[in-house]
């Protein structure tokens, strides 16, 4: 097991499988995804050999994210890498839900276990103004798919903005009353390149969870393999909401994750001043190698963020890594 000097284990992988977004999110790409090189994102043999390194070295949990995930064509054939590694007991994929209902049944019959979408407000101006898109039907009609064909654990996240979702509690709520998903309000955090909009647009989930607590929402034990969420349950909701607090005392504390990125880069951290490039044991398909490498290197992974001291690390946004 994947063990760092602070006694954290890591069993949960976050693999970025491409940078490219097609959505115009203002706090992460408000001008769209631009590239000055050709992306050269890691191959499915690459893939391969990094999932079979990772679930050797304790993986339990991989969520594939991106970028934006279903615009790689081999996306279903990622999701059965992941799902045939018999170690892997979840498979779970972070999207926007860009043409998830085409693509859901058979990402499902591949082994993807578990899936969160992006949904940032229920109301179809605000989402266009903070996406740029105009997609709350597909994600509806996603969300009442992934139940239909069964799938364990069907999530939303929102960012939390203060100019645009802040408000409007009470329709995620309505939402999730007769709905068996959970509802997460992600703080914003603080990139490189988003420094006046954080400014402007931050909220403490504090707020949200004392009024929570206040209406009688219980606080739930943490599941096993669980991310960074703090999760509520209600009596009279189906669903649950979820907070992602990365500012709150001791957030880092409880860390199980690390990423890696497109083009086979090792995050430590979100918020890392460095990356380390696993690709010359992928392409060697060298998986002894590579898991020494691991237990060496994790060992220096930091004992928390830096987000406080306002140091975003490498990360300019997330699509770069995965959120
Ligand atoms: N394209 C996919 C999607 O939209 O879900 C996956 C990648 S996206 C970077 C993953 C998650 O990170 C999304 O839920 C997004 O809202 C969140 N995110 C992006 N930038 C963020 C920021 N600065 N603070 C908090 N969450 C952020």
């Amino acid at each position: 097991m994947l063990k760092d000097s602070y006694n954290r284990r890591f069993d949960y992988l976050r693999l970025s499988i491409t940078e490219v977004c097609n959505f115009k999110c203002n706090y992460c790409l408000p001008d769209g995804y631009q590239c000055d090189t050709r992306p050269h994102p890691l191959s499915l043999d690459e893939i391969q050999t990094l999932v079979s390194t990772f679930a050797n070295a304790g993986t339990r949990k991989i969520r594939i994210t991106g970028g934006e995930p279903t615009l790689r064509k081999d996306l279903a054939q990622i999701v059965q890498i992941c799902a045939d590694t018999p170690q892997i007991e979840t498979v779970a994929m972070t999207t926007n839900a860009y043409r998830l209902t085409k693509q859901l049944p058979q990402l499902v019959d591949a082994g993807l276990t578990a899936l969160n979408i992006s949904a940032d407000s229920l109301n179809p101006y605000t989402f266009s103004q903070i996406t740029g898109r105009d997609s709350l039907d597909e994600i509806f009609a996603s969300i009442d798919l992934a139940l239909e064909l069964g799938l364990k654990t069907v999530k939303l996240n929102a960012v939390l903005l203060k100019q645009y979702n802040a408000r409007e509690l009470n329709s995620f709520l309505n939402f999730i009353q007769d709905k068996p998903v959970s509802f997460r309000f992600i703080e914003l955090m603080r990139t490189g390149d988003n420094h006046a909009y954080f400014d402007a647009q931050h909220v403490s989930g504090m707020e949200l969870q004392s009024q929570l607590m206040r209406d009688g929402w219980q606080l739930q034990p943490k599941a096993e393999y669980a991310g960074p969420a703090v999760e509520f349950a209600h009596p009279d909701y189906l669903g649950k909401i979820g907070l992602i607090m990365p500012y709150a005392k001791d957030f880092c504390a409880s860390c199980n994750r690390l990423r890696v990125s497109a083009e086979g880069k090792l995050h430590l951290c979100l918020f890392g001043e460095a990356n380390d490039d696993l690709r010359p044991w992928l392409q060697n398909q060298d998986v002894d190698g590579l898991q020494q490498h691991l237990q060496q290197v994790v060992l220096g992974k930091w004992k928390g963020h830096q987000l406080h001291q306002q140091n975003s690390g490498l990360t300019k946004q997330l699509a770069m890594l995965g959120g």
